[in-house]
């Protein structure tokens, strides 16, 4: 299994060593020849503007969004939820391409801004207990359609989703050396890690 990690912007070195931690073969994914010979594929926090930007010189994500339609399982977190939505609250990303894929609405930064970053434990499904997750200017699902699963919730709202093979969560499971939510998604796709 070799798992792809978004990289052209923001907390990749993070994902990528978590997946080393873990013995996971894993790469860098910046332009569209990268997504040869990738098996899922993770999409980072960071600034999803910048993102977008970054990517409508190479053709990436029409590509991207092709092989997730596809199949290709994905894992975006915070800017990378933002990427998969199939809704923005606001206008900020229009005329990029974005992803979608994932049956949500979400708004960005809407828990707060950068100073405002936080942590709380949330419980995940199949975890044995509760997991630390960081929120820095993180994006809100704030609507969910019928085929997705709701893994985590904080403050009664959904944080960390699951719509089959597509994974999106608010918060940065990079951060810290607490892998279990990688491990998870992992596990969903067979991996033996
Ligand atoms: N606010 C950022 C955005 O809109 C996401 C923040 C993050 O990824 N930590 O892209």
């Amino acid at each position: 299994m070799r798992v792809g990690v978004l990289s052209l912007q923001g907390a990749f070195r993070e994902h990528l060593g978590v997946l080393g931690s873990l013995g996971v073969d894993a790469c860098k994914v910046t332009r569209p020849k990268h997504l040869d010979g990738i098996d899922s594929i993770i999409l980072p926090g960071g600034e999803s503007s910048a993102m977008v930007r970054i990517a409508a010189t190479t053709g990436l994500f029409p590509a991207l969004g092709e092989r997730i339609g596809a199949g290709l399982p994905v894992f975006g977190t915070c800017a990378g939820l933002i990427l998969l939505a199939d809704r923005l609250t606001d206008e900020s990303l229009d005329g990029f391409d974005r992803l979608g894929g994932l049956d949500v609405t979400v708004a960005r930064n809407a828990y707060g801004r950068q100073r405002d970053s936080f942590s709380a434990p949330v419980q995940v499904t199949g975890l044995d207990s509760e997991f630390d997750a960081t929120f820095i200017r993180a994006p809100r699902i704030v609507d969910l359609g019928a085929r997705v699963e709701v893994l985590a919730s904080f403050a009664e709202l959904p944080v960390l989703v699951r719509q089959g093979n597509i994974w999106g969560g608010s918060f940065h499971p990079e951060l810290g050396a607490d892998t279990r939510i990688h491990e998870e998604f992992l596990h969903s796709l067979g991996a033996a890690v």
